[in-house]
């Protein structure tokens, strides 16, 4: 459960998914843990990580030594996508649950779908019985395109609690919204802020002087008021305070239409169609 101050989307399988939180996306594993304890200090309940980030064992290390307790936490991570498969999935998700060892895994989520494979429909199958069995208590997942989330319903009969997907004033995702709210799947944004891309846009720079705040702020507000989760990532403290700052103002309707007004229908990152990105030697 999140703090209240930072609210929760009620999800079709009874649990709540705060609303901001913590991604540690490009974190190298020696600065995780003092990351991601900033970001306990300063609030956040909600953490994103993902076995291709190679920081889950970090990530578990913060959380235990916060003194937080389990329940207050609520903590995602992802299947890659060299582990698509019936056994390979439910492997996966034991090798994340040790790396992470806080007991179970809140928000379990496919990573990409990588149609080329064609397995996110039998993946899907293991993240169903992984979370009948307890492993995991929601299951969802990220960078699906309607099709593949069409495709999952009508194969198995039950769709994602959450999709996680880029999304931010560059790209809204306005169609993809709109599929999500049919099927009652939450939205997740990531790259939220579009890696700090458009922090110097002059509408948004505009609506920040207007508000006294700072353009992530604004764009954070903006996400709030689309009815979109986010999670957000800085290895700075004061701009892991400085994120968690979006419920004492709101946004007029007309700042909200401007700012989704710059769309310009340009991802920063893969397509879904295509990505699959193999393990890189290290
Ligand atoms: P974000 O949009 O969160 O941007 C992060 C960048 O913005 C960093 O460079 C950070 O700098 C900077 N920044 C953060 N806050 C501020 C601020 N208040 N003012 C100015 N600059 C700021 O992009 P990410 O790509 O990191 O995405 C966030 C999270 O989304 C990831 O960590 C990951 O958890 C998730 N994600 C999921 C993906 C998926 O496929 N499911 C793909 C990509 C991301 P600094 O750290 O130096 O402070």
């Amino acid at each position: 459960m999140s703090t209240p101050a930072i609210g929760a989307i009620a999800l079709r399988d009874g649990a709540m998914l705060p609303r901001t939180g913590f991604g540690v996306f490009l974190v190298a594993p020696a600065d995780t843990a003092a990351a991601v304890a900033a970001a306990l200090e300063a609030g956040y309940r909600a953490v994103d990580t993902a076995a291709a980030y190679r920081n889950e064992l970090e990530v578990g290390e913060a959380v235990r030594a916060s003194g937080l307790a389990r329940e207050e936490l609520f903590l995602t991570t992802k299947c890659f996508n060299t582990d698509h498969g019936f056994e390979e999935a439910r492997r996966a998700c034991h090798e994340s649950l040790e790396r992470l060892d806080v007991g179970y895994i809140d928000l379990y989520l496919i990573h990409w779908p990588v149609p080329a494979q064609d397995r996110y429909v039998e993946t899907w199958r293991a993240f169903m019985a992984l979370q009948d069995e307890g492993l995991v208590r929601s299951i969802g997942v990220s960078n699906f395109l309607p099709a593949h989330l069409e495709r999952l319903v009508a194969e198995t009969g039950e769709a994602p609690v959450v999709n996680q997907v880029e999304l931010h004033p560059r790209f809204p995702q306005a169609d993809l919204r709109r599929v999500h709210a049919a099927l009652g799947i939450a939205t997740t944004a990531w790259s939220p802020l579009a890696r700090g891309a458009l922090l110097d846009d002059p509408v948004i720079g505009a609506i920040a002087g207007e508000h006294g705040r700072s353009p992530a702020q604004v764009v954070l507000r903006w996400h709030r008021q689309l009815g979109n989760a986010v999670v957000v990532k800085s290895v700075t403290p004061a701009r892991i305070r400085e994120n968690l700052g979006v419920l004492d103002f709101e946004l007029t309707g007309e700042q909200v239409e401007a700012i989704s007004g710059l769309d310009t229908a340009t991802r920063i990152g893969p397509d879904p169609e295509t990505f699959y990105l193999p393990p890189q030697p290290h």
